[in-house]
């Protein structure tokens, strides 16, 4: 009987990290950018804020109206029946009305202007009776109503963003609503990456026997580009010891990132591990997750390594799972574990136990409501149809197995990057 060795075939590899394990262990070895730069506010997006940012004024600034009505002091409010105002003038957004308003005098106000001296009450005007120059209000109002007043959002001096949130359109809007519109950011990370392997044909090019074309550098661009980084792509290259090291060096040389696929498991073409070993450092190479399981991850010099597997939907999970919060740490950015919600399965699953299962679903809500997720199918690692029809994984914990249709499992929606 011939002797077997340990194959990432094997569901348990005692030389393999759990799927936890091996995040923990990359959090741990990356270090922020320190870099900064000074942007303005329309090239900030998706850039990480270097610096606390306060407000210098109060918003809103002035005391303004929250509706089209009619501003009044609210000591005119009637105990009963009704009461009769004079309209003495009108204030619309950008444009005050210039003086105070007396007992028993009113004027027509617009959202976002400025309430006068002398008042402090909007009244709807679809709740105020037009006659002539007068208006006629009820007895229902509450004094200060309809009012907004200075600082309601956040007053002079407040930190409106912190140093290490990412600027959203929102907190772009919110810096512009304060007049900031320059600031420092951390520089985006740059990102070096290439594909291994002798079969492997760029776009345009012709097939020969054997040979498939390159998915997985399109796959990373396009998932490189939506996290917004500087990335460079340096082409395929051929199952030669010597180019592959010559490549890495170079890429380690002017990214702060680099990111291979193929060449990572053990076939006698596979020298990403060894070439590593001998130009950087290995953190580990195996992980207890499906799809996955050759990950080289590990650093050259201060530039952080990640050897993907070659199938293309093993390069996306780990992008996917390792990655993208590699390169949030890397800006900066504090990161939370991703949201995983429970949904009912309706498909049967196959699963051995021994690692982390990411299998590709599609969730939708049933007739009641209620989260639901089905398969999409065979799950080869090699057919990225599979993924394209995706929008979640279903995550199967390492000990599971077979799950039955009906069975609750945890599924982890996909964002934008996928
Ligand atoms: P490897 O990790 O080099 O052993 O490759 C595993 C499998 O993924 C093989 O079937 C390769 O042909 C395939 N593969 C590797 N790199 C790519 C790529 N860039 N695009 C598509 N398939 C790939
Ligand atoms: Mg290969």
């Amino acid at each position: 009987m011939i002797k077997k060795q340990a194959s990432c075939n094997d569901e348990f590899d005692p030389n393999s990290l759990s799927f936890e394990q091996a995040l923990e262990k990359i959090q741990q070895s990356i270090q922020a950018i320190k870099g900064k730069k000074n942007v303005t506010i329309r090239e900030a997006a998706g850039h990480i804020l270097a610096e606390d940012v306060t407000s210098p004024l109060d918003v809103p600034p002035f005391v303004n109206s929250a509706m089209d009505g009619y501003a009044i002091n609210a000591s005119d409010i009637p105990q009963s029946g009704d009461a009769e105002l004079k309209v003495t003038g009108k204030s619309f957004a950008g444009a005050p009305f210039n003086g105070s308003i007396k007992s028993g005098e009113t004027i027509r106000i617009m959202t976002g202007a400025v309430v006068p001296d002398g008042a402090d009450t909007v009244i709807m005007q679809e709740h105020a009776e037009v006659n002539g120059d007068n208006i006629k209000i009820g007895s229902e109002h509450k004094a200060k109503q309809n009012v907004r007043n200075p600082g309601d959002d956040f007053f002079t001096g407040d930190t409106i963003i912190k140093a290490g949130e990412r600027l959203s359109p929102a907190k772009l809007g919110l810096l512009a609503s304060v007049g900031v519109t320059e600031f420092k950011v951390i520089r985006k990370p740059v990102v070096a990456f290439f594909s291994t392997g002798d079969e492997l044909k760029g776009v345009g090019q012709n097939l020969e026997p054997g040979d498939i074309y390159d998915s997985n550098r399109y796959i990373l661009f396009g998932m490189l580009q939506k996290m917004g980084v500087e990335c460079i792509d340096m082409g395929v290259v051929a199952d030669i010891k010597e180019e592959i090291e010559l490549t890495l060096k170079e890429a380690a040389n002017i990214a702060d990132l680099v990111i291979t696929s193929g060449g990572a498991s053990v076939g006698e073409a596979d020298f990403i591990k060894i070439i590593l070993d001998e130009i950087g450092e290995v953190g580990f190479w195996k992980i207890a997750m499906k799809p996955g399981k050759p990950l080289a991850f590990g650093h050259i010099n201060d530039t952080i390594f990640f050897g993907l597997p070659g199938n293309p939907v093993s390069a996306m999970a780990t992008f996917y799972q390792f990655v993208q919060p590699s390169l949030r740490l890397l800006e900066g950015e504090s990161i939370t574990a991703p949201v995983k919600l429970q949904a009912r399965c309706i498909s049967k699953l196959k699963k051995r136990p021994g690692r982390t299962d990411f299998q590709r679903g599609i969730m939708s809500s049933d007739e009641n409501g209620q989260l639901v997720v089905d398969t999409t199918g065979i799950q080869g690692s090699h057919m990225l149809s599979s993924m394209a029809k995706a929008n979640c994984f279903i995550v199967l914990k390492r000990d599971a197995g077979d799950v039955e249709p009906g069975e609750t499992v945890e599924v982890q929606p996909f964002n934008e990057l996928i």
